[in-house]
């Protein structure tokens, strides 16, 4: 059920639980001191992470044949008991375009730069980073007594792709004046459906990839015509050929399902839930209507060639709220290339 993004996992604590790795220290120096062969434990932190989950075996080694270590261990329970429950744990990556999963206290309160994060009942979260998000950001976290833990992030800032191209006729860089109504009033619906802010839980789920084939467009790259900057490229293309099957990324409802935007053509926009939501475009042929359920695998439809394309892909991008995230930083690598 976890999410894990490639490039980066952290796993973070408050201040107080540094006391377990020490203690637990003790408990290792003062086993190894009596013989004890508890050397496959490599590092303390490995051994406070044993105690904390589900490698009691390894603990239960020690202190039963070293009363020493049965005594430091329950010293340890002693003082970091009240901290245990305190975790905060953070998967994901943490740089532009990023998806993080935060795991706290059930009851928490979250807010990222001040913005309240919605907390699911078993303590999940999700935030993530647009593509010109700046470089730091704060993450404070309020558990149900009181405390608090602040974690202040370093966001990775990324270099994108510009593409400067001069000399082209006007009426190339400019849309047609009458389709400008039309233009706003296809954004509205799209923004609004990006908007659901609802409390379906799959937004912790593993992506599948929603077409395969090659990568022919990546998040963030941009052209600048005659001189103006057009809006950067928020999402990953997906060569695949026309009529080969789209897939749903993950479980949700279908938010939008429209078969004929002027620039992204057939459209289905796909809610995860906790504001997560996935986007699929210029689709020739859409299976799914608007409020149905599906599941990650789901078919939703066909790669086409419909909206503003040069050629058949499917566009596929990824929304936290009105947040624009990197696809490529929350799935795993693509298991085989199309068929061709
Ligand atoms: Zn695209």
């Amino acid at each position: 059920m976890r999410r894990y993004a490639p490039l980066l996992r952290m796993r973070e604590v408050p201040c107080c639980i540094c006391r377990m790795p020490f203690s637990a220290f003790l408990i290792l120096r003062s086993a190894r001191r009596a013989g004890n062969p508890a050397d496959r434990l490599r590092s303390a932190p490995e051994v406070s992470i044993a105690t904390r989950s589900n490698g009691l075996s390894e603990g239960r080694t020690i202190f039963l044949q070293r009363p020493l270590a049965l005594i430091g261990f329950f010293l340890a329970l002693l003082f970091c008991r009240p901290c245990l429950a305190d975790t905060l744990v953070l998967d994901g990556a943490i740089e532009q375009g990023g998806l993080v999963h935060g795991r706290t206290e059930p009851g928490a309160k979250v807010t990222l730069d001040g913005r309240v994060l919605r907390v699911a009942p078993d303590g999940g979260f999700i935030f993530g980073f647009g593509r010109d998000a700046p470089a730091s950001a704060s993450l404070d976290v309020v558990f149900a007594d009181g405390r608090g833990v602040h974690r202040a992030l370093a966001v990775v800032q990324r270099r994108y792709d510009i593409q400067r191209i001069d000399g082209l006729p006007p009426e190339q860089v400019t849309p047609d004046p009458a389709l400008q109504e039309r233009i706003k009033r296809e954004a509205l619906a799209v923004s609004r459906a990006r908007a659901v802010d609802s409390d379906l839980g799959f937004f912790a789920e593993r992506f599948v990839w929603p077409a395969l084939g090659p990568i022919s467009g990546v998040y963030g790259s941009q052209r600048i015509l005659n001189g103006e900057p057009r809006a950067p490229h928020m999402g990953l293309d997906i060569a695949a050929p026309r009529g080969a099957p789209v897939l749903a990324a993950a479980a949700g409802t279908v938010s939008l399902a429209e078969p004929d935007l002027f620039f992204t053509g057939g459209t289905v926009i796909i809610d995860h839930g906790y504001g997560l939501a996935t986007t699929y475009q210029h689709m020739d042929r859409l299976d799914v209507v608007l409020g149905q359920h599906v599941e990650a695998g789901t078919p939703i439809g066909v790669v086409g060639a419909t909206g503003r394309v040069t050629g058949p892909h499917l566009h596929w991008a990824l929304n936290w709220y009105e947040v624009r995230l990197d696809p490529a930083l929350a799935i795993g690598p693509m298991a085989q290339a199309a068929p061709r």
